[in-house]
């Protein structure tokens, strides 16, 4: 096989079936990837070009029966269901196949094969959270609060004590989630419920995020808790937070 690929505005080749399939392997390209050969009229997607090599084979043995056609979640184009294979609950034109093999290898989430979880487990979660970082401020509180209130006659200290309680009522949530989110993909409470919070394409969630999650749930608490509500009725089981920051709490065994 004599092919050529596009590499930016530049043609590569001409590589060989081993070389392409190392190139697939080391994700120097993909389904996308435009493809050319001598006797080809035009530059193809390297999926495309799989499929029309298979089919082309398939089409000489016998007439085409009508074909249930389905949409690879890889490259996103429509392919007879015959020349594709299914990877829990999606379908993968033979193309992708190597790519996806080599995703779920690396255990790089599916897209479309997510498996997100809903109002009660994450409720049951947050809830363990709550119990958690009750304990926490508890620690932090109390010696706070009986100084403040001993030192009620004078009121600059009482309403310095009670302006750093505030100030850690805000601080303490913020930091255990955040820090927990961005490093473990999962607070305690989440782990416990094994769930975890992810990108749309299932991948990590970095510091920034997690942070701009973590107060866009104050906007989901100001909704008089609709926002939370909201994760029980969407498709994707998104809450009004994960919808601002794109993110989606899935089931994780790996947790
Ligand atoms: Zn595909």
């Amino acid at each position: 096989m004599n092919l050529y690929y596009a590499e930016g505005d530049r043609q590569v080749g001409p590589i060989g079936k081993a070389e392409l399939q190392s190139l697939i392997k080391n994700k120097k390209i993909d389904s996308k990837t435009l493809v050319w050969q001598p006797g080809m009229a035009e530059w193809q997607a390297l999926g495309l070009f799989v499929k029309g090599k298979t089919q082309g084979a398939k089409a000489s043995m016998q007439p085409a029966p009508p074909v249930q056609q389905s949409l690879c979640s890889e490259c996103g184009q429509a392919f007879a269901e015959d020349d594709m294979i299914r990877f829990s609950g999606v379908w993968v034109c033979a193309g992708c196949k190597p790519i996806m093999v080599q995703k779920i290898k690396e255990g790089v989430a599916v897209s479309g094969a997510m498996d997100f979880a809903g109002f009660w487990l994450r409720f049951g979660a947050w809830f363990i959270d709550y119990i958690i970082l009750g304990i926490a401020s508890m620690v932090v509180y109390l010696p706070m609060t009986f100084m403040g209130v001993y030192s009620a006659d004078k009121p600059g200290v009482f309403l310095t004590f009670q302006l750093i309680s505030t100030i850690f009522n805000f601080i303490i949530p913020a930091v255990y989630e955040t820090w927990f989110v961005s490093k473990y993909a999962a607070t305690p409470g989440k782990m416990a419920c094994k769930i975890k919070v992810v990108l749309a394409d299932g991948g990590k969630v970095n510091f920034g995020r997690a942070v701009g999650r973590h107060f866009a749930k104050y906007i989901s608490g100001l909704t008089l808790g609709i926002g939370y509500i909201m994760a029980g009725f969407d498709d994707q089981k998104r809450a009004l937070h994960d919808r601002i920051c794109d993110t989606r709490v899935i089931k994780s065994a790996e947790l």
